[in-house]
């Protein structure tokens, strides 16, 4: 989307919210949400907010997705009609199938999928209010639902997007930003290794800039990665 003229994004070297640069928005994480669902978590991210749930592990239906040896992970990201300024039309669309994929491909690497023969992990995302970075919340909010649910992993995944606004590196872009910014690229890391398991870019970036965006969004992911301990720890406690 092309900004204003007059608009700046950043003034006196700090972001229109009051942000620093490199500081993430304020992150609110909280398991065990749902009555109904065997896993839940509620994410906060600023504006954008997300709620993950999980089914299963269960029987597949249609039969034919049933994998021989082991389960598979089924993900529907959606987003609620009143997420959006402008009410989203329901349903699924390019997009909500496009980030149900990378949901998905992002979460796989730390799921035992060998314990659950012929069965099916069901993640259900719904976004309740959108202000950028939902698909990085929605990983962060899935991870913690599937440990809620007692899924065996052998890490949570965290996630946080970088960018550029006015030609600097800045982390976590919030909905101004990603509309009127450069570039946005979300990344999810594994929790404890190296690992990336997401990385898209939105947008143009050289190969220093590009450097540097990602290991900032790897540091938003630290960040995240602890509040979705602590959240654990509290729904345990
Ligand atoms: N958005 C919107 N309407 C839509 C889709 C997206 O207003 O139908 C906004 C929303 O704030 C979203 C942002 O655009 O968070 C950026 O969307 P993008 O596809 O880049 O994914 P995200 O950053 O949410 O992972």
């Amino acid at each position: 989307m092309k900004k204003p003229d007059d608009m700046k994004l950043i003034v006196k070297g700090k972001r229109l919210d009051g942000r620093k640069l490199d500081e993430i928005r304020p992150v609110k994480i909280e398991a065990g949400v749902l009555g109904r669902a065997i896993g839940s978590a509620y994410v906060e991210v600023g504006g954008t907010k997300v709620i993950a749930g999980v089914h299963g592990p269960r029987g597949v239906y249609p039969k034919y997705l049933e994998k021989q040896g082991r389960a598979i992970l089924r993900v529907k990201y959606s987003m609620a009609p009143f997420s959006v300024n402008d009410r989203k039309r329901p349903g699924p669309d390019r997009r909500s199938v496009e980030l149900s994929k990378m949901i998905k491909h992002a979460l796989e690497p730390v799921i035992f999928f060998d314990e659950f023969p012929q069965l099916s992990i069901d993640l259900f995302v719904e976004v309740i209010q959108a202000d950028a970075g939902t698909r990085a919340a929605s990983i962060v909010a899935a991870s913690v639902a599937l440990a809620d649910a007692g899924i065996p992993m052998r890490a949570l995944v965290s996630s946080c997007a970088a960018g550029k606004i006015e030609g600097k590196i800045v982390l976590d872009l919030d909905g101004p930003e990603d509309n009127y910014g450069q570039a946005d690229l979300p990344v999810a890391v594994i929790d404890g290794t190296e690992e990336i398991s997401l990385l898209q870019l939105d947008g143009e970036l050289n190969e220093k800039e590009l450097k540097e965006a990602v290991q900032l969004a790897v540091s938003g992911c630290r960040v995240i990665h602890d509040k979705q301990k602590e959240a654990l720890r509290r729904r345990y406690q």
